[in-house]
């Protein structure tokens, strides 16, 4: 892959770990799960879903306050009501928050609010986005876009890498295929061929790339054993009513589940899930 230049192996032979404080680091032994609701609801939704995944062992809460929806007409998030429920929560639980930034107008607002940036799949060119996350001092999250190549998609991180931030984790959450029994195709080589030709660090949404809670448990499994530094998962206290994404959220009790299962597959490979 000769156009990569700084997020190539070539450039740094070890791996590269994003630090949000001294006890959480992606990238490094300890496989990192972020978890939470599609979307920010309300108060009493977001902070039930936030002690519920701490619970369970996550240990960053995920939370949309700006959707990216096919449709016009669907949620669109609570904006910036939205990114002050997870400050607030935050505060109550200690979990560090994850959220989306769709537009560079928002960039600095969700900023203020995030411990980690989360730049979407529909974004993942969006190149004037890519850059000012690069000149931002916040980790970004970065999401395969939902028909990008493995190059593309690090070329993407390379427009954020080249603007000076190191900070990034690259996230696989499917990509679309001609198969329609999953809502995408979860391209777990690509986490083998990231750690190939890549230092930096990538997770897994299984939640995304199945489309189906009822597949969200083996997929989480298979991505560790794959070699994922972490997982984004969807998790609302109540899924059939969730505003947005219920069909592909896990209940409290299967993700407390789940995290059990995934220990088993860390301890496995070497590596490890504080539960
Ligand atoms: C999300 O994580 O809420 C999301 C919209 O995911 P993606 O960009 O992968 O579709
Ligand atoms: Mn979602």
């Amino acid at each position: 892959m000769t156009p990569l230049k700084l997020v190539a192996r070539q450039h740094l032979d070890q791996a590269t770990v994003v630090t949000l404080n001294e006890e959480l680091k992606v990238g490094d032994r300890e496989i990192i799960v972020m978890a939470g609701p599609c979307a920010v609801e309300s108060k009493e939704q977001l902070l039930a879903a936030a002690y519920a995944v701490k619970e369970g062992g996550a240990r960053v809460l995920r939370g949309g306050a700006f959707k990216p929806r096919t449709s016009p007409y669907a949620f669109q998030g609570l904006m910036e009501e939205g990114l002050k429920l997870l400050a607030e929560t935050r505060r109550e639980t200690g979990l560090p928050v994850v959220t989306e930034v769709m537009d560079t107008r928002d960039l600095e607002l969700v900023a203020e609010y995030a411990d980690i940036l989360q730049i979407g799949s529909r974004n993942m060119q969006n190149f004037a986005l890519l850059k000012e996350a690069g000149r931002i001092g916040k980790p970004i999250l970065l999401k395969r876009g939902l028909a990008a190549t493995i190059e593309e998609w690090l070329l993407a991180a390379e427009y954020i890498m080249s603007q000076g931030n190191d900070q990034i984790i690259l996230c696989e959450r499917g990509i679309r295929t001609f198969e329609t029994a999953t809502r995408n195709t979860l391209d777990l080589s690509a986490v083998a061929v990231v750690k190939e030709v890549s230092h930096l660090p990538v997770i897994v949404d299984p939640s995304h790339a199945t489309g189906r809670w009822q597949l969200v448990a083996a997929m989480a499994k298979g991505a560790i054993a794959a070699g994922a530094d972490g997982l984004l998962i969807e998790v609302h206290p109540n899924p059939a009513e969730a505003l947005c994404d219920g069909p592909q959220s896990l209940t409290p009790a299967n993700f407390h589940k789940l995290m059990q299962d995934l220990q088993k597959i860390a301890q496995a490979i070497g590596r490890e899930i504080a539960i």
